[in-house]
Parts: C-alpha cells; sequence; structure tokens
C-alpha cells in the first residue's frame, strides 16, 4: 500500500515512476487529469464509435475529487481553494499539523490517509493505461444503443481496455442498464467488440477466454 504521503506527492508535484523497470518523468497527477480532460480525442473512442469529444471519465473524476476536496476543507475549517493542486497541498498539511495536535482522531485520520491514494488510484486508471472503445451496437442485455449520460446522448455500451496491459481484463459497462462484462471472451462472443486478427498478432487467442460452451 503506498503512503498517503507518497500519493501527495505524485498528485502535486513533478516526480519519478518506475514503469515496467524503467524510471519515468511524469508531471503532478492532478495536472495530467485536467489535461486530459481537454485533450479531445486524444485517447480511445477506436472503432468508429460516437466521436465524443470529451472525456466523461475524466471529467467525472475531476468533479469527484472537486467534491472531496470541498468536504476535507469544510472539516477542516479550510477556506476553499480553487486550484485542485493547491487545495490538495493545503488540505494534506493542514490535516497533518491537525493529527499531531491530536485534533483529528483515528476513524477521521484513516479518511484522509486513504483519499488520496485513492485517487491516484483512479487519476492512473483514467489517464494513462485504459483506452475505451465505444459501441455502436445495441446493449445484448437491454437492447439500447443510446443512453443519456451527465446531459449527452452518448453510445450505451463502453468498452475499456489496457493497451500497456493486455493481460489485464477489460471492461465493457452499458451506461443505459449498468450490465458489466469483464474478460477478452466476453468481449468477443458477447459483445463482438474484439477483433480477433488484431489480437493474435499481439498474441493473444480469445477463444482461450471463451466459455466453454462456445467453443466448437
Ligand atoms: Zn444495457
Amino acid at each position: 500500500m503506498e503512503s498517503t504521503e507518497r500519493a501527495v506527492v505524485r498528485l502535486t508535484e513533478a516526480h519519478t515512476e518506475h514503469e515496467n523497470g524503467k524510471a519515468v518523468e511524469r508531471g503532478p497527477l492532478l495536472v495530467e487529469l485536467a489535461e486530459s480532460a481537454t485533450a479531445q480525442g486524444a485517447r480511445g473512442s477506436g472503432s468508429g464509435g460516437a466521436g465524443i469529444p470529451i472525456n466523461l471519465g475524466v471529467i467525472e473524476l475531476q468533479a469527484h475529487i472537486g467534491r472531496k476536496l470541498k468536504l476535507m476543507e469544510k472539516a477542516l475549517f479550510l477556506r476553499p481553494v480553487k486550484d485542485h493542486v493547491e487545495a490538495t497541498k493545503a488540505v494534506w498539511a493542514y490535516a497533518k499539523d491537525e493529527r499531531a495536535g491530536g485534533r483529528i482522531d483515528d476513524a477521521a485520520w484513516e479518511q484522509f490517509e486513504r483519499e488520496f491514494p485513492d485517487w491516484v488510484h483512479r487519476i492512473t486508471e483514467e489517464v494513462s493505461p485504459p483506452a475505451s472503445t465505444e459501441m455502436i451496437a445495441p446493449c445484448p442485455e437491454c437492447g439500447e444503443t443510446r443512453a443519456i449520460y451527465r446531459g449527452d446522448s452518448v453510445t450505451a455500451v463502453v468498452v475499456k481496455w489496457y493497451p500497456e496491459e493486455l493481460d489485464r481484463a477489460p471492461i465493457g459497462k452499458c451506461r443505459f442498464c449498468e450490465a458489466e462484462w469483464v474478460g477478452w471472451g466476453a468481449m468477443h462472443y458477447t459483445l463482438d467488440v474484439v477483433d480477433r486478427g488484431a489480437l493474435a498478432k499481439l498474441g493473444i487467442d480469445v477463444s482461450v477466454f471463451a466459455p466453454k460452451t462456445l467453443l466448437p
């Protein structure tokens, strides 16, 4: 488990991370998150999807972080700061002071300790690894092709997968009925989203992930 201190550094400062044994210089994750919110179509929308102009998951995550910061600022009687990087630094520094002074109890402190690593996890999920593919075909579960998501009409089914880690299970989700599918087998046989040939070139045989009943 990553320490909260390290999580706050990753969120708010330029830092070095080790990815696949290589040292990689990265900006503050909160800044990367903000940048990817405006980088239109930089990621995902593979197979001729609906061409959603903004990254909804990123927007949602930014809103989540903003709400959490507000709650923590309120709990600590801090003046609200709009900038997420500055607000995070201020909240963590002040929370540590309050804890040292015995003014934050164990339960509340655990919440502070858990919060920042949770953001790191969510941001790295949202910003770097997964690509997402909007499905044009209807949801196999509810039959809907479109859903209203945060006021916009979008495809019902979206698939998230990890181009850098193909051994990691992709996840498909319907925004209309919230049905979920996990794994390449489900992507291929249930959602028909996998290009078998493309995966074969990467050394992945989707048939090994298929339910036994579907195998010839
Ligand atoms: Zn559905």
